[in-house]
Parts: structure tokens; C-alpha cells; sequence
């Protein structure tokens, strides 16, 4: 079979270097093809206002240009209205029906995946792949406990087999980063170096992203 492709959705607002440090990590312990991000339209499970589609999107662009194993799926962005991850996983697999797909998210997604939209079929398209989130454990009880019960795989070849249907839990270097995280201190003016890339930091402070209006 060839190799699983990855399909990294976020909100990215702003990408940031645990988003970018799990995805390499990703892309090299599990040797997939490539992982495409893909900036939501507008997540349909998050409240607060994003910043702009072409922003958000500048700053993936910054982020991923010296990094060939990443790249950028800007389909959710066409979209009208929210953009479900079901959708763009079905019209994937449309297009690569022999090839398995791999959906990255971190733990704090998972610990909600049971509230996004037909997710019980996102795992007949693809298989997820978890990365470890500091402050966030996996869970020993309730409904996704269940769900890893059911689907989780530990052999990463099992990824490389099938097309879909497993849960793999990615342990090596979780970062203490969030976009949340930068936003903040950005409208106190702190400084995010080191928290993301210098090109994205540059562009907030160019733009003036996430100040307090
Ligand atoms: P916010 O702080 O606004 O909630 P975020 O930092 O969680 O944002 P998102 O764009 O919402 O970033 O996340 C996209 C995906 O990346 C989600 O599946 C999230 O769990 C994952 N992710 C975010 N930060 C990290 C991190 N530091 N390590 C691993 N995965 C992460």
C-alpha cells in the first residue's frame, strides 16, 4: 500500500511551534507521504472570533516555507460557512481512495471529538493520530475512553496496513504552546519569540494582530 498522507485541521490563529513541531514529529515517526494544514473557515467548535481567513492564511504560508513535509490545504477557506472536517475527509479519500489517510489532532480535540459533526464516520474515512498535550491526559473513563478501547492501535505499522478506523496516541515531545497563549500576550504587548516561528511573529507585530482594540 502507499504511504498514509496527513491532514492537520486547526483554527491556526495563529500557528505556532507545537502545532509545527508535532506535525514533523509526526510526519517522521510515522513516515507519511506529507501532512497538508487546513485552516478552518470558521471552527464550528470554537466560540471566539477568528482573525481573518487571509491573515490566518499569510501566516501558515510564513510558517511552512522552509518546510517541505508540510503544506497547505486551503479548501476549508472556500468554503461558505463553517467547514466540517467530515467533508474534506470524504472528498480526500474521493481522490485517494487506495492510500491511508491520517487526521492529526491533539489530545484536547480528541477529549471533544465526540461533539463534531457525523464523527462517527470521520474514522470510516481516516485514522486519527493523537498528539500528547501537556495538561491534557487521556482519559481512563467516559465516552472517548470507550472510543480508544475500540480503536486505539499501537503497532504504527497497522497505520501503513489500512485505510482507516484506528487511533494512534503520538507520545514524543509535547510543547506547552497555544495560539490562545500568544494572543494574550500579545495584547499586553509581551513578546512570543520563541513561541512560534520569527516570520509569523514579525507579521503579527507588522499588522498589529491581537491587540486590544
Ligand atoms: P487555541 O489556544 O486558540 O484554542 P490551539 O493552540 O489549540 O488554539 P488550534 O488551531 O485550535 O490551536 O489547534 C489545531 C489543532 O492543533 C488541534 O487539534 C489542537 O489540539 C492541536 N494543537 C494545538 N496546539 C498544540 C500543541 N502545542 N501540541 C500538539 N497539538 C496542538
Amino acid at each position: 500500500m502507499k504511504k498514509p498522507i496527513g491532514l492537520f485541521g486547526g483554527t491556526f490563529d495563529p500557528i505556532h511551534h507545537g502545532h509545527l513541531r508535532s506535525a514533523l514529529d509526526i510526519a517522521s515517526v510515522l513516515d507519511l507521504e506529507y501532512i497538508n494544514l487546513v485552516p478552518n473557515h470558521r471552527s464550528p467548535h470554537k466560540q471566539n472570533n477568528n482573525t481573518s481567513n487571509e491573515h490566518r492564511l499569510a501566516m501558515l504560508k510564513l510558517a511552512v516555507e522552509h518546510c517541505p513535509q508540510l503544506s497547505i490545504d486551503e479548501r476549508e477557506l472556500h468554503v461558505a460557512g463553517p467547514s466540517y472536517t467530515v467533508n474534506t475527509l470524504e472528498t480526500l479519500r474521493t481522490n485517494h481512495p487506495e492510500r491511508p489517510i491520517c487526521f492529526l489532532m491533539g489530545m484536547d480535540s480528541l477529549l471533544s471529538f465526540t461533539k463534531w459533526h457525523r464523527w462517527q464516520d470521520i474514522l470510516s474515512v481516516c485514522h486519527l493520530v493523537v498528539s500528547q498535550r501537556p495538561g491534557w491526559p487521556l482519559p481512563d473513563q467516559g465516552e472517548i475512553a470507550q472510543l480508544l478501547d475500540k480503536h486505539r492501535c499501537i503497532d504504527a505499522d497497522i497505520l501503513h496496513q489500512t485505510l482507516n478506523g484506528h487511533i494512534f496516541i503520538h507520545h514524543a515531545h509535547p510543547l506547552s504552546i497555544s495560539s490562545s497563549e500568544i494572543r494574550d500576550l500579545t495584547s499586553r504587548n509581551q513578546t512570543c519569540q520563541f513561541l512560534l516561528p520569527d516570520a509569523v511573529n514579525a507579521y503579527i507585530v507588522k499588522h498589529r494582530l491581537y491587540q486590544q482594540s
